[in-house]
């Protein structure tokens, strides 16, 4: 029996742990699928505090592990598939069908990629379509690529493939960006990037051939269909929470966002961290930010329970 258990990885799961773990309560930190959770997948994060010159997502999330592991967290490299949270002590079950228990759990298990929903696109993911420019960007040396999407995470990969590719076309379907203006201004600023507005992807070309040769594309307002020659198709569109596990067992939002009033969800002991509760503001530092009331919120329930 644990006394905590905290599920993910990513910036909410390291200060749960950082926290619990100085607390002396030895926390047990399962991974998840994409150890170090969205932070891994990105450049330069220019905005967490603390790092003037800027800092390396992955080396980020790195120095937060090795901070809390110091303090005695443990990690395991495995994914919860299920769980039992009707009663405590709280009951879960891994991938590889090993069961764990404990007095509190926190959930940090973040928010994954979302796709276009096209046939297409979901053929050709691995070959020449993808969600992660910092993951692939470099395959595409002097080829023409799109991003779509029109949110800073859109903006960040674009700017970034500007560094490979040699034309980035920025496909969105309205005339405006939803992106942090310092961020959509680059964008609008850089030679190599052109905007597609109104611009919505019909279908991902060629299936047949196993690799990206182009988009079919559709102008939302005069209804004009054209084809685009590209060759890396990069999907920026927002991303969903990673609540699957945890469905019918705790009170969710019709997104699957989990409800969660300063980290407490609607079971006792149970609480929530980061970006799997957070679809407002979405940043590392914010998602950090919520491990720690996370922890404070797990410290203090075992203490009135005398545990
Ligand atoms: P957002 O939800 O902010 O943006 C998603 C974009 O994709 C929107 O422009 C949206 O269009 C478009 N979109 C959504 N669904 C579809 C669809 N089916 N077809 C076509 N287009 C679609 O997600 P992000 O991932 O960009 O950002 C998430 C959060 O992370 C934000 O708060 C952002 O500020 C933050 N972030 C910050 C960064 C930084 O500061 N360095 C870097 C990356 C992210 P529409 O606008 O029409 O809704």
């Amino acid at each position: 029996m644990h006394k905590v258990v905290i599920i993910g990885s990513g910036p909410a799961g390291h200060t749960a742990a950082l926290y619990t773990s100085r607390a002396n309560l030895e926390p047990i930190v399962i991974e998840g699928i994409e150890p170090g959770g969205q932070l891994t997948t990105t450049t330069d994060v220019e905005n967490y505090p603390g790092f003037p010159d800027g800092i390396m997502g992955p080396d980020l999330v790195l120095k937060m592990r090795e901070q809390a592991e110091r303090f005695g967290a443990k990690y395991i490299q495995r994914e919860v598939t299920g769980v039992a949270f009707s009663e405590a002590p709280f009951r879960m079950t891994l991938d590889d069908k090993s069961e764990l228990e404990a007095q509190t759990v926190i959930i940090s298990t973040g928010a994954s990629a979302m796709y276009l929903g096209l046939d297409s696109e979901q053929k050709l993911l691995g070959h020449g379509v993808t969600s992660c420019a910092t993951c692939d960007g470099a395959f595409y040396r002097d080829v023409p690529v799109a991003v779509i999407g029109g949110g800073d995470t859109a903006m960040e990969e674009s700017l970034f493939l500007t560094r490979f590719a040699s034309k980035v076309y920025v496909i969105h379907r309205r005339d405006e960006f939803r992106a942090s203006k310092i961020m959509a201004d680059r964008v609008l600023a850089h030679e190599k990037i052109e905007v597609l507005w109104d611009t919505l992807v019909e279908d991902v070309l060629d299936v047949e051939k196993n690799e990206v040769t182009g988009l079919k594309l559709k102008n939302a307002k005069t209804g004009a269909q054209s084809d685009l020659a590209l060759e890396g198709v990069f999907i920026a569109i927002g991303h969903k929470p990673n609540t699957e596990p945890f469905r019918g067992q705790i009170d969710m939002d019709d997104r699957g966002y989990l409800l969660a009033n300063n980290t407490r969800t609607n079971i006792p002991g149970v609480y929530a961290a980061g970006d799997v509760q957070d679809k407002e503001y979405r940043q590392a530092i914010t998602a950090a930010g919520s491990g720690c009331m996370a922890a404070l919120e797990a410290e203090r329930y075992l203490e009135s329970k005398g545990l």
